[in-house]
C-alpha cells in the first residue's frame, strides 16, 4: 500500500494530474478541495455569509457528501443526494470553499472523513494540508506548484471551457487572494511538510509532470519494498 499526498496552492494542477496518475495506477483519488467546495457551494446557497463561523458550523449537520467513480462520468461528488461536480466548479464555489476552510469545526468535519478513507488503500490523495495534517506519515508527499500568473491561466481557460464568463484579471485576483488566505489561516494552513518534494510546473507541461511524480512513486514503492 502506498499513500500519496499533494499539496499546493489552487491551479498547479494537483487534481488533473492526480486524476490521471490514480487511473493509469488503478488506485483511489481523493480531491479534498472538493468536500470544501461542497460545504461552501450548501452555504451560498442557504444564503449565509460564508465567513460566518457560526452559521456555517450550524450547516454543518445537514451535510452528507459521497463521492462515486465510473469510467464514463470519471468521479462525481454528491451533496445531499445531488451531483454537484459541476456546481461546485465557479469562481463564487472557489471563493466560498476557501472561506469555510478556514473555520475549525469545517476542518475537524472533514479531516475525520479524509482520515477514514486514508487507513486502508493506496491513495492519492490532493489538497492544502494532507502531508501536514491529514496524512502525515504519507509515504510520498509532493508540493505542487507554479507562478501564480500560469496558475491564473489555467484556471482562466477552465472557465472559458466550460462556457463561463470571466476575465483572466478576476480569476489571477482570486488565485491570489485565496493563496493569501489559505497561507495566513490559522487553521492547517496552506505549507510544505518538510519532508515534502518541491516540484514547480511552471515550465513543465502536464505529461512531463505526470511522468515525474510516477517515476517517484515507482522509486519510493522499490525503496520501501511497497506494492500497490
Ligand atoms: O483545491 P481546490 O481549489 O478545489 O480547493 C478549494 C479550497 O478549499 C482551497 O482554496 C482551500 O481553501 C480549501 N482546501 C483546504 N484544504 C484542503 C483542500 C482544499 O483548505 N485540503
Amino acid at each position: 500500500m502506498i499513500r500519496v499526498a499533494i499539496d499546493g496552492p489552487s491551479g498547479a494542477g494537483k487534481s488533473t494530474v492526480a486524476k490521471r496518475i490514480a487511473k493509469d495506477l488503478s488506485i483511489i483519488y481523493v480531491d479534498t478541495g472538493a468536500m470544501y467546495r461542497c460545504i461552501g457551494l450548501y452555504v451560498l446557497r442557504q444564503g449565509f455569509d460564508t465567513k460566518d463561523a457560526q452559521a456555517v458550523t450550524g450547516c454543518l449537520a445537514q451535510i452528507h457528501m459521497e463521492t462515486s467513480y465510473d469510467a464514463q462520468n470519471g468521479q462525481r461528488i454528491f451533496l445531499n443526494g445531488e451531483d454537484v461536480s459541476e456546481a461546485i466548479r465557479t469562481s463564487e464555489a472557489s471563493m466560498a470553499a476557501s472561506n469555510v476552510s478556514a473555520i475549525p469545526a469545517v476542518r475537524a468535519f472533514l479531516l475525520e472523513l479524509q482520515q477514514s478513507m486514508a487507513k486502508k488503500q493506496s491513495l492519492i490523495m490532493d489538497g492544502r494540508d494532507i502531508g501536514t495534517v491529514v496524512i502525515p506519515d504519507a509515504e510520498l508527499k509532493i508540493f505542487l506548484t507554479a507562478s501564480p500568473e500560469s496558475r491564473a491561466k489555467r484556471r482562466y481557460l477552465e472557465y472559458i471551457q466550460k462556457g463561463q464568463d470571466v476575465q483572466y484579471e478576476d480569476v489571477l485576483r482570486d488565485v491570489i487572494l485565496r493563496d493569501k488566505q489559505d497561507t495566513s489561516r490559522a487553521a492547517a494552513p496552506l505549507r510544505a511538510a518538510d519532508d515534502a518534494l518541491f516540484l514547480d510546473t511552471t515550465y513543465i507541461d502536464f505529461e512531463g509532470t505526470v511522468s515525474h511524480i510516477k517515476s517517484l512513486i515507482f522509486h519510493k514503492m522499490q525503496q520501501l519494498g511497497l506494492s500497490l
